[in-house]
């Protein structure tokens, strides 16, 4: 299929190019010491992942430890309620600790195991990417080292205990604001020491080539599955697909079922409280080119050009910026970026716990928010919807500030 003069039937081929670009997007911005582990990396990504070997560990794994296939649901009692389209989800929240994340933490790991590596070293905000790490760690009897701000470990107490009952160490990082941003300098600080022995595992499709690819490629199974399945279910591809994008790497998964047919693609970001700067997480909407974390993307700025405070209901997606493909994407047009604030979330959080039975991630609940919104608009066909995790982890918190609706 070519769209806008590129052609989607080799598009993973060419996506991205030799220096980890897509269109201007990507590449990688990091310290010279950095250079040779990343090209480490890049180059055992290329032999390694691409054995039958591996590739065939890594389907076992996902079958037998992870519980893939995940299923698709077609959500009968909420398409009635809207009208004539029909809603399905594809089933994250019943991946192996109810994200998608362990997707591209079991590959990472098992590459780390693959070229000799002895500890996996990562940040974590919310600490969902650390529990996953740290779950892929004690799989393989790695060693794991996640940092954490102190703020963070502060509000994230069940993840820290799930974190260290899985054997991981927890470092906690005290200075600036002690939040996610001071964690990813502590692990890159740390890892820039320690690259002989570890690797380092990013928790979204960002960061520096090869990473935006290799977390897309190890999500990538999720489109796959949920394109197979959309079809034998219904003998048609969905009209349209929907997800949440915080960095994007549910997204990317995905969509990367999907870029080659005829599908209307949607990404779902954070209105937050609103439009103003400091009250979202909008970056692809909003943001503007930029350089942060080692990538070139579209990211929200602060006055002085440096990465600007952002907010969401969803700790899982307040991140300044998102992957450099989705900026490729959204300028390319392919994909169509839009927003549902907290309100719409919380709604929908509530709307598909009631009549499905399925407690959404309140990421994943803006995704839903937005499938429930396109579904009125189209009047007709069918819609896809990324539910990239289960909602256990946000029940204390939605009653406490919003109340049982
Ligand atoms: C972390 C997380 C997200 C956001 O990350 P992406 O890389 O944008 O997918 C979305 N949903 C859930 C459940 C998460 O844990």
């Amino acid at each position: 299929m070519l769209f806008n003069g590129v052609e989607f039937d080799t598009y993973f081929k060419n996506h991205p190019d030799q220096n980890g670009y897509f269109g201007k997007y990507g590449g990688s911005y990091i310290p010279s010491e950095l250079k040779a582990a990343m090209q480490e990396i890049t180059e055992a990504y290329f032999t390694i992942c691409k054995s039958t070997r591996f590739i065939g560990e890594l389907r076992r794994i996902r079958r037998e430890f992870q519980g893939r296939p995940t299923p698709i649901s077609h959500l009968e009692r909420l398409s009635g309620k809207l009208g004539n389209v029909q809603l399905y989800v594809k089933r994250e929240d019943l991946n192996h600790t109810g994200a998608h994340k362990l997707n591209h933490c079991m590959g990472e790991a098992l590459l780390a195991k693959y070229m000799g590596k002895k500890k996996v070293i990562a940040e974590t905000g919310a600490g969902q990417h650390g529990v996953a790490l740290a779950t892929a760690a004690a799989y393989f009897g790695l060693e794991c080292d996640i940092y954490m701000g102190s703020v963070d470990i502060k509000k994230q107490a069940p993840n820290v205990a799930r974190m260290k009952i899985l054997g991981a160490n927890v470092v906690e990082v005290t200075h600036g604001l002690a939040t996610l941003k001071e964690a990813v300098d502590a692990a890159f600080d740390a890892y820039s020491r320690e690259y002989k022995d570890s690797i380092y595992c990013i928790g979204s499709v960002l960061g520096p080539h090869p990473f935006p690819m290799m977390v897309r490629d190890f999500q990538s199974v999720v489109g796959i599955e949920a394109r197979e399945q959309f079809l034998s279910m219904t003998g048609e591809l969905p009209d349209a697909v929907v997800a949440c994008v915080g960095g994007g790497s549910n997204a990317m998964g995905l969509f990367s079922g999907f870029l080659n047919d005829p599908v209307e693609i949607y990404g779902v970001e954070p209105l937050g409280r609103g439009t103003a700067l400091g009250d979202h997480a909008a970056s692809l909407k909003y943001g503007t080119e930029g350089i942060m974390h080692g990538f070139n993307s579209l990211m929200l700025k602060d006055e002085n050009g440096e990465p600007a405070p952002v907010y969401s209901v969803a700790s899982g997606l307040d991140y300044p910026s998102s992957g450099p493909e989705h900026a490729y994407l959204h300028d390319l047009g392919r994909v169509k970026y839009d927003v549902v604030d907290d309100e719409e979330t919380v709604d929908a959080f509530f709307t598909l716990s009631r009549l499905e039975g399925i407690i959404p991630a309140i990421e994943s609940s803006h995704a839903v928010a937005y499938g429930m919104k396109l579904a009125k608009k189209m009047g007709r066909g069918s819609i896809l919807i990324c539910l990239s995790g289960r909602g256990d982890k946000d029940m204390d918190y939605v009653i406490e500030k919003y109340g049982i609706r």
